[in-house]
């Protein structure tokens, strides 16, 4: 029995990290690394706009992922799935 994942906000660039419908619009993550998220009005959330460059913005976007309230900033985990 597997629990259904939250489906990621579709605005999300490709890439490693992306936040999923779960996000409140608390804010939280774009002031801890406001490199990497940007606020989309019409659904109040954010999405991940930029994916890490520096060893830096990754470290902030882990944080934000720590703290965020509702655990809605994913990481794409290496799975059996990949090409
Ligand atoms: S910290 Fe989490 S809930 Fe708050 S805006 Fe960022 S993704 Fe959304």
């Amino acid at each position: 029995m597997e629990a259904e994942e939250p489906r990621k906000l579709p605005r999300n660039v490709p890439g490693k990290y992306y936040t999923t419908e779960e996000c409140d619009g608390c804010a939280y993550c774009a002031a801890v690394a406001p490199d990497s998220f940007d606020f989309e009005k019409g659904s109040n959330t954010y999405f991940v706009a930029r994916q890490p460059e520096t060893a830096e913005q990754e470290d902030f976007i882990l944080e934000a992922m720590e703290d965020c309230p509702v655990d809605a900033i994913r990481s794409e985990q290496a799975s059996c799935t990949a090409a």
